[in-house]
């Protein structure tokens, strides 16, 4: 799992549209069809280019193996349920991952994006959504899974926003992570690779793309998922997997001072694995090698 990308050029992304995420096409064509990546498959007045909606999972391939594809399209569906799109035919893009992961070049790590969004702008109740699977080989995550700095950045809503606020998405993963992708400019900007959000009443969030865990002895803690963070596939096979060994796992909401006086902490998602976190702010966290590749064997063997 520390296997960076061979040297040379990376082999060809293969992209499958999937015509049949809600049923049957309209033309009579096949649910799933491979696609030229390199070509416009987009029209301009979708609605997520041109709003931000819609929704997506990004999935992680070692050895050929999907980690926790069944996960993924769970929680794709939820995603699409929160932004009131139609009930997905999972079957279908399911096949239309396994096509795509099928297609690519043989590498160790591959990253898979699943995207479906309303479809075209003024489609009405009728609008077929776009659906597609875009597979390429994994970026080389070796630093980050060495240990990051991280910088607490405050989110700006309340672990109470998910009751009182639904119509923000707190816990979707939407297809609009412009403000994910600020919060990380602004950490380069501060010399550190990566961020935790703070909820506006104090409380340790998550990552922009990934799951807070922590270790205070023998105990796991992470972020309750009512507090309007996406529940984390990876941190579902941690806590599996840490469990079958005997550890205690909790839900606890932590300051980002507790989180800074823990015994380790990790950032964990699906394609980056477990990358310790080696400071929040200035304060120094210990990185355990041993158990930081424990943690991402368990997310990349997934079940
Ligand atoms: N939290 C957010 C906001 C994310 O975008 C992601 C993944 O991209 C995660 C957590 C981690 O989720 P997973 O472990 O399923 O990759």
């Amino acid at each position: 799992m520390n296997a960076a990308p061979a040297p040379g050029p990376a082999p060809a992304p293969v992209l499958i549209l999937v015509p049949g995420i809600v049923g049957p096409p309209r033309d009579g064509g096949p649910a799933i069809v491979a696609a030229d990546p390199d070509a416009p498959q987009i029209g301009i007045a979708d609605l997520g280019l041109v709003r931000g909606e819609g929704v997506f999972e990004t999935i992680g391939v070692f050895d050929g193996r999907i980690s926790v594809l069944d996960a993924h399209l769970r929680r794709l569906q939820r995603s699409a349920d929160m932004e009131d799109m139609p009930r997905l035919d999972l079957d279908v893009m399911a096949d239309a991952v396994r096509a795509a992961v099928d297609a690519h070049a043989d590498v160790p790590e591959l990253l898979v994006r699943v995207v479906v969004t309303p479809g075209p702008e003024g489609g009405g109740p009728d609008a077929v959504p776009t659906a597609f699977v875009h597979v390429k080989q994994a970026p080389d995550y070796g630093p980050e899974r060495a240990g990051m700095r991280v910088v607490a950045l405050d989110r700006g809503i309340p672990t109470t926003a998910p009751a009182t606020s639904p119509w923000l998405l707190a816990g979707a993963k939407s297809l609009s992570y412009a403000v994910n992708m600020a919060s990380l400019r602004e950490a380069q900007r501060r010399g550190a690779q990566d961020v935790l959000f703070v909820s506006s009443d104090g409380y340790a969030l998550e990552g922009p793309t990934s799951t807070l865990l922590v270790r205070r002895g023998d105990t796991f803690v992470t972020t309750p998922a009512s507090a309007g963070i996406l529940p984390g596939t990876s941190l579902a096979s941690v806590v599996d997997g840490l469990r079958a060994g005997g550890a205690t796992c909790t839900e606890e909401l932590l300051t980002p001072a507790e989180v800074a006086g823990a015994d380790a902490a990790w950032l964990l998602s699906s394609v980056r694995l477990a990358a310790p976190i080696t400071h929040l702010d200035d304060a120094p966290l210990t990185v355990d090698r041993a158990l930081t590749d424990r943690l991402s064997g368990l997310i990349a063997q997934g079940e």
